[in-house]
């Protein structure tokens, strides 16, 4: 088939590099010439591993990028990933998907033959039906062009390797042969793999998507609200969380307590089915508190460090500033409220990330940044972990180079050891 994916963001270049890999000619559309430059050069403009392979063998050949959107109506399938962020209230900011699809609509305009425009960007259950048809409609005025949605739930830091290995598809539509449709993109990766389809219509599809959001923001917040009540007891969270993981009702999966949940999907989904729950009048409770107690997990960090370290003056290490490990994202990463409380208290902050330092620095440029770990720990009184970067694990001797060797692990990633004050956040 010939799919146009349109945004090349996380989600589109991934989707677009492996729709390629599985054998289908793939045009990747972004508005941002520096992204469809870097495709057409087959390197990825994100860090995703196993992306620039996957690109640098198949730009050229089977898929390339461009900025225009004439090539919409000479393909089968249309799918738009383009970023739904949150609007200052919480609520889902539609209007860089809205104008991508009245532009999508446009290009369909003069289309005789039937056209499937698929939604993959997160949207809340109305926004299809109240907001996006009709823009795809008020741009191409054609009733061959029809609307569906198959929301994605890729992992960044491990995208590709989601894409290609899906625990299920979702596919919602209006109709048997955009259901068909679907099923032929997904054809060749369901020849290979057993994977349950849920077929539904666009409103359950788009609901799905904020459901297994929500379910796992909150199963993280309530794991680190036991693993508090744990460390007040003196406890160690996860010796109790193995073992409530043997029951098969709650799963041993995602029973990691820490600095919290962060990243461009869990904050901004949460807040979204909030914020559209409560418009029409039901007040969320347990998603409010979901949110509230993720917030106050960087606090405790620090309070943990202060209990140790005077932070005035104090030089402190900050480890780790991508939102999760294997990612350079830093969107809603829980080291941007630790980056700014110590800063706050007068301390000196240097950070370290092995691939997030530069879009951490245009948002806190006045942070010192260090180029390796032991430099950030080299004279530093204290130092906080706040992303499970394997290379922390192998961290030994280096906070030898500490002026006050005072550790305090978000992520229970460091190897306690002697010679170090080790302050666990729920163990
Ligand atoms: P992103 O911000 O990384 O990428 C969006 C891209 O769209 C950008 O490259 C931008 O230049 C481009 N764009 C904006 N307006 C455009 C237009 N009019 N025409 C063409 N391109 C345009 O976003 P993302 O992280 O890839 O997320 C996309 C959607 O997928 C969001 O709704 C998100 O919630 C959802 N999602 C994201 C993830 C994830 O892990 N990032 C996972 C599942 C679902």
């Amino acid at each position: 088939m010939h799919i146009t994916v349109i945004g090349s963001g996380y989600v589109g270049t991934t989707m677009a590099a492996c729709f390629a890999d599985l054998g289908h000619q793939v045009t990747a559309i972004d508005i941002d010439e520096a992204i469809v430059e870097a495709i057409n050069d087959g390197t990825a403009p994100i860090d995703e591993p196993g992306l620039d392979d996957l690109l640098e063998t198949h730009t050229q050949h089977s898929l390339e990028a461009t900025t225009s959107y004439d090539p919409i109506p000479d393909s089968d399938v249309t799918f738009l990933a383009i970023g739904t962020p949150s609007n200052p209230d919480g609520s889902i900011d539609l209007s860089a998907l809205e104008a991508a699809a009245e532009a999508t609509g446009e290009a369909l305009a003069d289309k005789a033959d039937r056209h499937l425009v698929v939604i993959k960007s997160t949207v809340t259950p109305m926004s299809i039906q109240d907001t996006l048809e009709p823009a795809i409609q008020r741009g191409a005025n054609n009733d061959q062009v029809e609307v569906g949605m198959n929301p994605e739930f890729l992992r960044e830091g491990s995208a590709v390797a989601d894409f290609q290995n899906p625990d299920k598809l979702v596919f919602g539509t209006n109709s048997e042969w955009a259901t068909d449709q679907l099923q032929a993109v997904f054809e060749p990766l369901l020849e290979e793999q057993s994977v349950p389809i849920v077929d539904t219509d666009p409103a359950t599809a788009s609901m799905i998507k904020y459901a297994n959001n929500a379910f796992l923001a909150s199963k993280i917040s309530l794991v680190n609200d036991l693993g508090n009540i744990c460390k007040e007891f003196g406890l160690d969270a996860y010796e109790v969380m193995d073992a409530i993981g043997l029951d098969d009702r709650i799963s041993d999966q995602f029973l990691r307590s820490g600095v919290g949940w962060g990243g461009s999907c869990f904050p901004k989904d949460v807040a979204a089915i909030i914020a559209a729950a409560t418009q029409h009048g039901y007040d969320p409770a347990l998603l409010e508190a979901a949110v509230e107690i993720n917030e106050r997990q960087p606090e405790r960090l620090l309070d943990l460090l202060e209990s140790h370290v005077d932070l005035e003056g104090a030089r402190i290490a900050v480890l780790g500033l991508a939102f999760k490990p294997q990612t350079d994202d830093i969107r809603n990463s829980r080291a941007i409220p630790i980056l700014e409380s110590p800063q706050k208290a007068g301390a000196d902050i240097v950070a370290y990330d092995p691939v997030a330092i530069d879009p951490m620095r245009e948002r806190f440029p006045d942070v010192e940044y260090a180029q390796s770990v032991e430099a950030a720990l080299e004279g530093s009184d204290g130092a906080l972990v706040v992303t499970g970067w394997d290379e922390f694990a192998t961290l030994d001797e280096e906070f030898d180079a500490m002026a006050t060797p005072v550790v305090v692990d978000g992520r229970r990633i460091v190897e306690p050891r002697d010679g170090i004050i080790y302050e666990g956040l729920t163990w």
